[in-house]
């Protein structure tokens, strides 16, 4: 069966709740009828009223973290059943600004990774090098160890469910996208990983998005690569008239 190509925006810290409501009311029009799928990463405190906003239409929504454990003495955390309640569909895991700056590690990823299918969403889970990896010639050894340790214990059936979000440090908010070989040969490297950790038919069916610098220019060429099923899109994702192109991307 064909992947479903999915435009999923990371808006990061951005946009107030009113301004997060204000931007998918337009939104909406602009991605109906789109064939991607169309999630917004929305920060916590406006995930409510959003989720409620794109009620009927094609807009799923995302957290960008969650914790592991259920509850209990976590300051300043969320958890899966918080989550769940509000009827999200996918949580964005491990990204590459949660383990620089809030020390996010492979082993902490697969845990939440656990969490998110517990409590019934679907994780995005991110990889990627840094410039001076990709220069030292480590990239493919370090993508499959995260990839190995992201998805450590989980069943066939999570993994095809799965989303991985390939997104070299080095392209992430610098204007410089990867090329669409360089995008493809990682996406090809995650998915082959894949394979080998759980045969032919789960890694066909596992989503692989590219992330970094993607842009409405750029995301056309990207998401038509073999092993490329769409983009993890920061900055353009903050402009409709741009993620509307970008999931609109002509496949
Ligand atoms: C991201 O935040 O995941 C990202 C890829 O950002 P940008 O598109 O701005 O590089």
């Amino acid at each position: 069966m064909a992947r479903v190509k999915m435009a999923a925006g990371n808006w990061k810290m951005n946009k107030t709740p009113k301004e997060a409501v204000e931007f998918v009311n337009e939104l909406k029009a602009k991605v109906e009828g789109s064939y991607s799928e169309v999630v917004v990463g929305v920060p916590f405190v406006a995930l409510s009223d959003v989720k409620k906003a794109v009620a009927g239409s094609n807009i799923k929504v995302a957290a960008q973290n969650m914790h592991w454990e259920e509850k209990g003495a976590f300051t300043g955390e969320v958890s899966g059943p918080m989550l769940k309640e509000m009827g999200l569909e996918y949580v964005i895991l491990g990204h590459s600004e949660r383990r620089q700056y809030f020390a996010e590690t492979d082993e902490t990823v697969n845990k939440k990774v656990h969490a998110v299918f517990k409590y019934g969403m679907t994780p995005i889970m991110c990889c990627g090098e840094t410039l001076t990896q990709r220069e030292q010639g480590v990239t493919a050894d370090l993508i499959r160890y995260q990839v190995k340790i992201g998805l450590l214990g989980l069943t066939p059936d999570q993994v095809k469910q799965i989303v991985i979000a390939y997104e070299p440090i080095w392209a992430i908010g610098t204007g410089k996208t990867a090329s669409n070989e360089q995008a493809e040969e990682v996406c090809a490297i995650v998915r082959d990983c894949v394979k080998e950790l759980y045969g032919s038919d789960v890694a066909e069916a596992t989503r692989v998005l590219y992330g970094g610098s993607v842009t409405a220019a750029s995301a056309h060429d990207l998401f038509n690569m073999p092993n490329i099923d769409g983009g993890l899109v920061g900055g353009a994702s903050l402009k409709s008239d741009d993620f509307e192109k970008i999931a609109k991307y002509n496949g």
